[in-house]
């Protein structure tokens, strides 16, 4: 019998490689910081759109791809997931917030 999986997960998708050399702990992508990316990501292509270095925005496809590609890795165990929430409340503006208390 396991553990159950940490309820922190629900902000991280747990990603099928291990962290580091060590193979204790999955890698982990959080969540809020894939959202929070997203969001730049738009407002990105806003300025191009208006100053017509493009003519298209991206799908939503296309954005939640290139920005799951954005977000450090983070160690997967209950520890670092606390942290990386807890820095985040701590340091980041109300934006990112948001995305974070949103599972
Ligand atoms: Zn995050």
């Amino acid at each position: 019998m396991g553990l159950a999986p940490s309820p922190l997960w629900e902000f991280f998708h747990k990603l099928s490689e291990f962290y580091g050399n060590n193979k204790t702990h999955y890698a982990a992508i959080c969540k809020g910081c894939i959202e929070s990316h997203i969001t730049a990501l738009e407002n990105e292509d806003t300025e191009k759109l208006m100053s017509g270095a493009i003519s298209e925005r991206r799908g939503e496809v296309e954005l939640r791809a290139a920005a799951s590609e954005l977000p450090p890795k983070i160690q997967g165990s209950t520890a670092r997931l606390a942290q990386h929430l807890t820095t985040t409340f701590q340091l980041a503006g109300e934006a990112s917030h948001k995305f974070h208390l949103t599972p």
